[in-house]
This record gives C-alpha cells, structure tokens and sequence, in this order.
C-alpha cells in the first residue's frame, strides 16, 4: 500500500494539510486531478490546492498551490488527509477506511533499539510535526474514528507540544482510543506524569517497551545506559496518576532468554498494567543489520512463550501475542494471537491463499520476504 507519493510543486510557499476530493471541486479540500473531464475548472479557485497527474501547462491561468505531474494517485481516496510538502512530497495523513491510522510525531529518540523499524534522525523536527498533526486532527472526523496510534520516534521529545497535541487530541476526538508507542522514559519526571494526568484523557493507553528484567539486558537492547531506570521510574509515575498502561516485549535472541523473568516481574510489580503485547520481530529498519544478534525463528520459542502466555493469563493479566502468524503459534495460543499487523505493511505469502486459517490469521509483515521462519506453512 503506497502512503507516499511524488510530484513537482507550483505556489507552494508552505506545506498545506488538507482532505481531498476527487475530480470535485469542494471549499477547503484539496482536489485530486486524474480526469479533466469531470472538474468544473470555473469552481477550481475555491479549493484549497490542487493534486494532479497532468502537467502544469493544463492548469496555466490558476494561481493556486498545485502538485503536479504526479505518477500515480490512485491510492488516494475521497476523504483521506494529505500533506502537500513544498518538495512535492505528498504523504497521506489518516485514511478513512482503515483502522491503522496514526500521528507521527517525530523521527527523534532518546533510544536506539537494535531492532528499531524507523531509526532515530538527530534532526530538529518537533515543530513541522506539530504543526502538521495540529492541522489533521481538527480534520479527522469526529465520532467516526474508534482508534488513533501515536508513534515516532519518541514522541514525547515534543516536549510541551506533545501535551498540546494530547489535549487537542482529547478537545476535538474525544470518543476515539488513542494508543501512544513511547519508551516511557520522560515520565521518570514526576512533573511530566502530573501534566498528563492533569489533561485526563480517559481513551489515552500508553505502550511502553520492557526487554528484561535486568537493567544490563533492557539497557543493550535499546542502546542507552540507564533506560531501564528510567522507564520504569516511568510506568511507576504514570501508575502513580492512574494512566492506562501497556507494555510491550518484543520477541527475540536477547529478550527470550530472560522472558520468563520478565513475565515474573511484571506480574509481580505492575499488575496494574492494561495489556502486555509479546510481538514477533519485524525486517525492518535495524533488524536486518543487527540479524545474527536478534533471530530466532518462532518456531524455537514455542514452549517459553508457552508458558509466559499461561504464567500471566492464569494470574489475570490481559496478555496477547502479535505479529506472529497462526501456522507459528501452537495451537493452545491462538485464542491469544490478535491480527496486529497495519494494513500498510500486512502481507501473506502464496501459499497461505490454500490455507484453511487464511481468515483467522494475522500474516506476516511486509519486511517478512527479507528473513522469516522456515516453519510458515499452509493448514489443509
Ligand atoms: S500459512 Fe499463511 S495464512 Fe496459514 S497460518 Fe501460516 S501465515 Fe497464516
């Protein structure tokens, strides 16, 4: 699924954020050109810009900001949220008939996870981001989106616009769930939890990585001494304030080999978390250069993750696996394995068109196709 595409920008003095509409001239939206048949050229000054496959010489007396001579806009649907950069990168924002939709909020991090999907950039980009997703969350339909993510990066890095957009977030979707990735560590300062309690977010999760039990295994794994303190000062603050909590345990050589401990240790010092989500490894980013110290095919974790499912689900936690396939899992885990992976990056290889679970099952990643198990294989 492409969520990025590119053309040559004219009067484009700033990015704009806007929703589109196809072929149809609508006040304030962005109209997307692919048939000149079917536009009123007369109206055209209403919208706000204009996104075309044609080139710029069928647009010649408007003075508006254009995006033109654009490959492909197929992809793009009525309603979708768009950014026209001045570059003449077009990024989609938020889709209207997907449920993987997100803010992202930054390309920094105070971590660097070995197995990162989007590594860390040390570029300033706080405030293009803000404006950015200030803009699209007062577009995004009220009262029609049921769940929103936040990632980056770190997108506490925000600093106070962070909170900002938290507080924009809860003003103008308040019925929508919204699931924030954050390595935690900024709420080590009590100020921070206290501010984000004070918004009182009700559909606000926090998801917050654990690797281990240990400080020596979490602070290898994301690459920065002294995170583990750090975060779990975190979850304990935010505990503190009654946020709603997730942790996540990504799944791989280093995190397994403590994974029982660590299922322990939540259990016995967090029971107040939400969700705890054991993830299968994604291709992507890092990963494939940090593959000799990560992989483990799934198949070869089977009775760890066996007994750390049963371990904290027999103690009521609320435990459930992603992003690993049915034909992986055993059989006793399935009612714990949940469809997880973004459309945007969800793949099943050919086979799996055979297979009798194709509809139960979650796939596999996009990235998959660089490295998976040898043990994927179709149920007759
Ligand atoms: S063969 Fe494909 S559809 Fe079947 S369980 Fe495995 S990954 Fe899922």
């Amino acid at each position: 699924m492409i969520l990025q595409t590119r053309g040559k920008a004219t009067h484009l003095e700033h990015f704009i954020v806007g929703k589109i509409s196809i072929n149809k001239v609508e006040k304030d939206a962005i109209v997307s050109i692919n048939d000149l048949n079917q536009v009123e050229f007369n109206h055209l000054s209403q919208s706000k810009a204009i996104l075309t496959t044609f080139p710029l010489d069928s647009f010649t007396d408007l003075n508006l900001p254009i995006i033109h001579s654009v490959k492909n806009l197929e992809h793009l649907k009525q309603n979708d949220i768009i950014v026209l950069n001045t570059n003449g990168v077009v990024n989609t924002l938020y889709r209207e008939n997907s449920y993987h939709n997100f803010l992202f909020l930054t390309e920094r991090c105070n971590s660097n996870c070995l197995m990162c999907s989007q590594p860390p950039k040390d570029r300033d980009d706080t405030a293009y981001f803000y404006e950015i997703n200030s803009k699209l969350i007062k577009l995004i339909p009220k009262d029609q989106c049921e769940t929103l993510g936040i990632t980056g990066g770190e997108p506490t890095l925000l600093g106070e616009r962070f909170f900002l957009l938290i507080e924009e977030l809860k003003k103008n979707l308040p019925t929508t769930f919204v699931q924030c990735l954050t390595n935690g560590r900024s709420f080590a300062w009590p100020n921070l939890a206290q501010k984000l309690h004070s918004i009182n977010h009700n559909n606000l999760l926090l998801a917050i990585p654990l690797y281990a039990d240990i400080p020596e295994i979490h602070d290898y794994v994301v690459q920065a001494q002294g995170a583990f303190n750090q975060t779990i000062k975190g979850i304990y603050n935010l505990a503190r304030y009654n946020q709603r909590i997730e942790i996540r345990i990504v799944l791989h050589k280093i995190s397994i080999v403590r994974l029982k401990e660590l299922a322990q240790f939540i259990y016995k010092n967090m029971p107040f978390v939400e969700h705890i989500a054991l993830m299968g490894l994604e291709m992507e980013g890092y990963t494939p250069y940090n593959i000799d110290k990560l992989w483990i095919d799934p198949y070869d974790y089977q009775e760890i993750l066996q007994e750390v499912v049963h371990f904290l689900n027999d103690f009521g936690m609320n435990v459930s696996i992603y992003n690993i396939p049915l034909c992986l899992l055993s059989e006793d885990l399935w009612s714990f394995s949940v469809k997880s992976i973004s459309d945007w990056k969800n793949i099943y290889f050919d086979d799996c068109a055979t297979c009798t679970k194709l509809n139960e099952c979650g796939g596999m990643f996009k990235s998959s196709i660089k490295k998976s198990s040898e043990f994927i294989k179709a149920f007759s």
